[in-house]
């Protein structure tokens, strides 16, 4: 896992829990209004070493009720199910936050039932991805991992940003159509302050 940043707490990323949260290094998408861009890029020069995470961890067990694994897109991670399973045995619960764009990374993850929680962001109107992600590669897996995430049975919701200047209230129709029956679907403001495209930081 490579691992660049570590949360101690959070009592608003985990609904219910109070959490820790690992940011993992890597993402595969070039969302215009990410705020992590030094996380993008696999670049191995800013890691926190995995036993100093565990060391956390076991300190912290008496406080904390879960691990939120954020990113970056953590699905990009070779060893992920291996350091959920690790999280999962020393009691914690474990959250997936990810961009969709891995069915099958998500599928296994639930198939091990290695979460307990996963926050998929929907970030544009299919039609829209290349604007808001930085690429269309990626439709029928964002389509497969919402249909998968939504009929898993395990607690999740999916997230868009409200990036007013990119998303018209067309387009905020338009990912609402996308999000299942029954499934929750929360939008966050956007925090413009670092935001990966500089136009976007002015806001
Ligand atoms: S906001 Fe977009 S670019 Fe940034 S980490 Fe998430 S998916 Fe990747």
């Amino acid at each position: 896992m490579k691992i660049s940043g570590l949360q101690p707490v959070t009592a608003s990323d985990f609904p219910g829990r109070l959490a820790a949260i690992v940011f993992t290094q890597g993402c595969n998408f070039r969302c215009p209004f990410c705020h992590n861009g030094s996380l993008l890029a696999m670049d191995s020069e800013s890691l926190i070493d995995l036993d100093a995470i565990f060391t956390f961890l076991h300190k912290r067990k008496k406080l904390l009720d879960g691990l939120v694994i954020s990113g970056g897109e953590p699905c990009l991670q070779p060893d992920l199910a291996r350091f959920c399973y690790h999280v999962k045995e020393m009691g914690y619960e474990v959250k997936l936050d990810t961009n969709g764009s891995r069915p099958k990374v998500v599928r296994a993850l639930l198939a091990e039932k290695l979460v307990d929680f996963i926050a998929m962001d929907i970030k544009a109107p299919l039609h829209r991805l290349e604007d808001l992600t930085g690429t269309s590669l990626y439709e029928p897996q964002i389509r497969e991992s919402i249909s998968l995430i939504a009929k898993s049975g395990v607690e999740h919701m999916f997230r868009t940003t409200d990036v007013t200047p990119l998303l018209s209230s067309q387009d905020h129709e338009n990912i609402k159509d996308l999000v299942p029956q029954g499934s929750c679907h929360v939008v966050q403001p956007f925090v413009p302050e670092n935001a990966l495209a500089p136009s976007l930081r002015t806001m």
